[in-house]
């Protein structure tokens, strides 16, 4: 098992507001991520999933400090990021690249691919003109387009075509940890393969590390190692590729799973309809927060939250079903 390239421990984002009553108001919190703790290991791609609102993205884009977390600690590559100054901040972020959903807003439609590509060069002082020219003509290569899409603008490609660019300018710096934030949901079905096989060519060609952000399990039971499941902005289970999808400990994680259509028609799985909507993440329920959701909510669920532990080798749950003395007979 290779060493931690990243590791995460409660990290959180809370964005204030203000909620204005009749005569006074009051402040509170959208726990966007609500103490998530995890860690990618190096050469791996590890999966962050769950429905949209979850926290998926702004977990992502917070180990980045592209958006600034309220609370926890970020160690990457042994160094604290939470600690670096801008200028150190800046300097680090040539390993850490962040590849986003929607390639066509991601990328600045004035310029030509040539000097979107030689922008993050320029920024971080790499090379001469010359030799920038050399790198970007084999950035271009690597990612399956040819010299002469250099000199054209973003608006002039297909969507594919336009994350292929996407992910060239992720790689420009080298980086060792791409961030990729829904990388092909924006993507037609057809073309959604070819990016996810472009990104691990490249993962075995450049020994990338990957999270691997998504709400297509089909995608991420193809592309990931390990996966986590994050729901209202903490997350419930952590396991491995295989043993997450063949037994699903959460409750949540088994809904989500029951879902993913069958390949094969013999196959008879049965679909788990989750009652009501995803709550607030300004008004979480108090205890497990998928309480108000759960086919198996006990009574000490209203009231307990659960931590994420260790049921087997490996596989982390944060659900009482998995608590060492679990609640006897208090179903609902
Ligand atoms: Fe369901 Fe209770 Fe487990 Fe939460 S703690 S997932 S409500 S059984």
């Amino acid at each position: 098992m290779s060493e931690p390239l990243l590791e995460v421990e409660h990290l959180k984002k809370y964005y204030p507001i203000e909620k204005v009553w009749l005569g006074g108001s009051s402040k509170q919190f959208v726990k966007a991520v609500d103490d998530v703790s995890f860690s990618v290991r190096k050469g791996e791609t590890f999966g962050l999933v769950g429905e949209s609102g979850c926290g998926k993205s702004t977990t992502g884009r917070s180990l980045l400090r592209l958006i600034e977390p309220t609370e926890g600690r970020v160690v990457f590559d042994g160094q604290d990021i939470m600690s670096l100054s801008p200028e150190e901040l800046r300097r680090k972020r040539k390993d850490m690249q962040i590849v986003f959903q929607d390639p066509f807003s991601s990328l600045d439609p004035r310029h030509t691919v040539q000097r979107i590509l030689e922008e993050p060069l320029i920024v971080h002082g790499v090379g001469s003109r010359k030799d920038r020219q050399q790198m970007i003509r084999q950035l271009i290569d690597v990612v399956g387009l040819s010299q002469s899409h250099l000199h054209r603008y973003p608006h002039q490609f297909s969507g594919g075509q336009r994350q292929r660019i996407g992910i060239a300018r992720a790689l420009s710096l080298k980086p060792k940890l791409i961030i990729a934030d829904e990388p092909v949901s924006a993507l037609d079905v057809s073309i959604q393969s070819q990016v996810v096989n472009l990104l691990q060519d490249l993962q075995e060609e450049f020994g990338l590390t990957y999270i691997f952000i998504a709400h297509d399990l089909s995608v991420v039971k193809h592309i990931c190692d390990r996966v986590a499941v994050m729901y209202l902005g903490r997350i419930v289970e952590i396991a491995e590729k295989n043993k997450l999808f063949s037994s699903p400990q959460h409750p949540y994680t088994q809904a989500l799973l029951s879902a993913v259509p069958q390949p094969d028609p013999d196959i008879k799985a049965e679909r788990i309809i989750l009652q009501g909507e995803v709550p607030s993440p300004a008004n979480a329920p108090i205890g497990c927060a998928f309480h108000t959701r759960c086919p198996k909510v006990m009574d000490i669920c209203r009231t307990n939250r659960p931590e994420l532990v260790e049921t087997e080798d490996g596989h982390q749950t944060a659900c009482l079903l998995y608590s060492k003395e679990p609640p006897a007979g208090n179903a609902v």
